[in-house]
Formats: C-alpha cells, sequence, structure tokens
C-alpha cells in the first residue's frame, strides 16, 4: 500500500489550478481561493497576519478555543482587540456584535469561527455578516469545521476570508486547507507593510507570484501527497452530493443528541439549545459527580475506535466529544458511542437505558 505514495510525478501548475477551483466550487465563491499546504492552522494564522496590524480594531468573538487563539495573533499584531466571549454552550447572536459596533463603532475587522467541534456550538453566520458588512468591516471565519456539515457559503455572507480544512466533515487527512480571499481583503493586506511576504505564512506571495500571473508557475513544489489527498476528498464528496454529506452530519448531530437525551443518568447535551449545536460533532455534559475525561477512557478501553474525545483543557472534566464526522457520521459510530457510553455510565452505577438510547437515536436519525 505504502509505495503507491511514492515515486508520483510532480504535480503541474494546471492541475494544482484545477484543485482551486473545484475547491472554490465546493464553496459558491467567485473569490480567489488559495490552497495552503499546511494543517488549517497555515492559512488561519497567514490571513490574520497579512490583514492586521496596529491600525486595526478588531472584534474578536469568542465561542471556543479558537477564537482565544485568534485574538492571541491579533493582540500579536499590534491590533486593538475587543473579546466578545459568549457562554462556550451557546452561540454569538447577531444583536451582540451590533451592540458591539454601536460601541465601537471604530471595529474594522470581525474574527468568527462558524462551528467549534471543540465545544459543539455553530453560529448565525449569515446573519452576523449582515452586520459586519453594514459596518464596512473586514469579516475573517474559521469554517474548518463547518464545511462539509453545513452550508458555509462565503460570498453570500460578506466573508472576505473563509478558511477551510479537509480532517473533519471533508474526511480527509489534516495538512491540507484552502482560503478564499475576497478583493477587498487583497487590498487590505497590500496596504498592511507588517503583511509576511517572502514567507510560507504569506497570502500575498501567492496573489503577486501565482494568481496575477494567470496560475501559471507554482511558488515552490506543492507538497503533492496533500494536494492529491485534497482532491480525493472533494472528488468524494462531489460524487455523493454535498447535500447528502451534509445531511450525514445533520443525522449523526440529531441522532447523538436524542440517544444522548433517553440514555438518562443525569447525561445532557451541552449546548442548550439545539439550533446551536453544530452538526459536525455532538458535546454532552458529563453527569454531576461524574469526570467526563473517566468516561471517555472507560469507553475507549473497550473500543478505542470510538469517535469520543473528553473536552480540551479545563473542559476535561464536564465535556465528552462525539466526534461524529467525516467516515464517522455513521449510524454505527452513533450507535456503538451511545452504547458505549451507556456502559461506561453503568458502571459507575448510574441508572441508564442503553436500548432506549439506541431506538431514540435510530428514530432521529433523519
Ligand atoms: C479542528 C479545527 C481547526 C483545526 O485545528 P486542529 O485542532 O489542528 O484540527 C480549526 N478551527 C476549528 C474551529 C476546528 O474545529
Amino acid at each position: 500500500m505504502t509505495h503507491l505514495l511514492l515515486d508520483l510525478p510532480p504535480m503541474s501548475a494546471a492541475h494544482f489550478a484545477s484543485i482551486e477551483d473545484r475547491v472554490a466550487r465546493l464553496l459558491s465563491t467567485t473569490q480567489d481561493v488559495v490552497l495552503m499546504q499546511g494543517e488549517a492552522l497555515l492559512p488561519l494564522e497567514g490571513a490574520i497576519r497579512a490583514t492586521a496590524g496596529p491600525g486595526t480594531t478588531a472584534l474578536n468573538v469568542v465561542t471556543g478555543p479558537y477564537g482565544q487563539t485568534f485574538g492571541d495573533w491579533l493582540r500579536d499584531c499590534g491590533a486593538t482587540v475587543i473579546d466578545l466571549t459568549v457562554p462556550f454552550h451557546t452561540a454569538v447572536t447577531a444583536e451582540q456584535v451590533r451592540s458591539a459596533f454601536a460601541e465601537h463603532p471604530e471595529i474594522d475587522f470581525v474574527s468568527l469561527v462558524h462551528a467549534e467541534a471543540a465545544t459543539g456550538n455553530t453560529n448565525p453566520v449569515a446573519e452576523v455578516g449582515e452586520v459586519v458588512r453594514a459596518h464596512g468591516a473586514l469579516f475573517y471565519l474559521d469554517a474548518v469545521a463547518s464545511v462539509g456539515a453545513e452550508p458555509v457559503l462565503p460570498d453570500a455572507w460578506g466573508v472576505d476570508l473563509c478558511v477551510i480544512g479537509a480532517q473533519k466533515a471533508m474526511g480527509g487527512p489534516a495538512g491540507v486547507s484552502a482560503v478564499s480571499v475576497s478583493e477587498r481583503a487583497w487590498a487590505r493586506m497590500a496596504a498592511n507593510p507588517r503583511a509576511p511576504r517572502r514567507s510560507y505564512l504569506s497570502l500575498l506571495d501567492w496573489k503577486e507570484r501565482w494568481i496575477d500571473g494567470g496560475r501559471k508557475a507554482l511558488l515552490h513544489a506543492p507538497a503533492q501527497l496533500e494536494m492529491l489527498a485534497l482532491e480525493a476528498c472533494v472528488e468524494r464528496i462531489d460524487a455523493a452530493g454535498l447535500d447528502a454529506v451534509m445531511g450525514r452530519h445533520a443525522s449523526a448531530a440529531a441522532a447523538t443528541r436524542a440517544g444522548a437525551v433517553a440514555l438518562g443518568g443525569g447525561l445532557e447535551p451541552y449546548v442548550r439549545d439545539a439550533a446551536e449545536a453544530a452538526p459536525v460533532a455532538t458535546t454532552l455534559r458529563a453527569p454531576s459527580g461524574t469526570v467526563a475525561s473517566d468516561l471517555v477512557a472507560r469507553a475507549l478501553s473497550a473500543d478505542p475506535d470510538l469517535p469520543l474525545a473528553a473536552g480540551g483543557g479545563a473542559l476535561a472534566g464536564e465535556m465528552i466529544r462525539v466526534n461524529h464526522y467525516g467516515p464517522q457520521a455513521r449510524p454505527g459510530a452513533v450507535r456503538a458511542s451511545l452504547a458505549a457510553l451507556g456502559a461506561a455510565l453503568g458502571e459507575t452505577g448510574l441508572d441508564v437505558d442503553t436500548d432506549g438510547a439506541l431506538r431514540a437515536a435510530d428514530a432521529a436519525w433523519r
């Protein structure tokens, strides 16, 4: 098997450009799409360093750990940062963003995470985008965990920088990512003396040396394996149909949520309002008196392949994550996860109804 990964011919510029075009179609965007040959943190950081500087006033919406990271990068760039932090069991509202603009009319940059796999919430990007557009601010969106699981429409929503990665609902490997860039965002970068240039973090290098040259000559030999994996990933989504792939994720989320409620024993959905729960992954609150990471360890000791994880950092005690994305957005993975959680809760002496949970999950699968 592994020899298939070797002895590949170099990737041509035309092939590379065709993968960019496929990703653009996936996002229904006419903006430039830049493929970044690294894990999604590469374009996430590159886009912030390209557009933010000491003159920037950024509204940074924090609905989970990624928003915290973006605030740190923005501050490092010299931007004035206004953090809008909402409890991780909810989503931000357009009204909260409108109030922030009313209080700080100088805001000229907004960063938002669409869906947070780490906290299980999803934010109303279309509504937030309307507010951002009305104030003329640049709109930066982390859609790594939403693409493939729910609609991601940068043009319709007025997103200037939309970052995606392949490793969540697209069902691909970590190590490939892309960003769509609006004309406004390119202009902001060109005017920013501190934007990375001649750097692996640089988006402007791709604009000036690849896009403006008609995509004839690549900047360097592309990472073939990653690019081929991204192409295969988009091909598979196109073959199944994007709507069908998103439907599997919505069903997995609905089934997990219904199953967890029916399981009982004090297990609860972490995101209280189902409308604010992300289709990519479902987070659960461990029953009081239990430790989420212990329950997950117990469940995984029975089957290490289950898509279960405890919350990161301070959330490890209370949050259980069911990562039903990509190949795991299947009834079997959801059922196995619920059964394993039922067994783990049962072993700790809690009264659970695993059969009821599986019936509820099956009924909720749409
Ligand atoms: C998963 C994810 C990323 C990518 O980070 P990894 O932890 O390296 O997978 C970025 N942003 C969001 C919102 C994510 O869920």
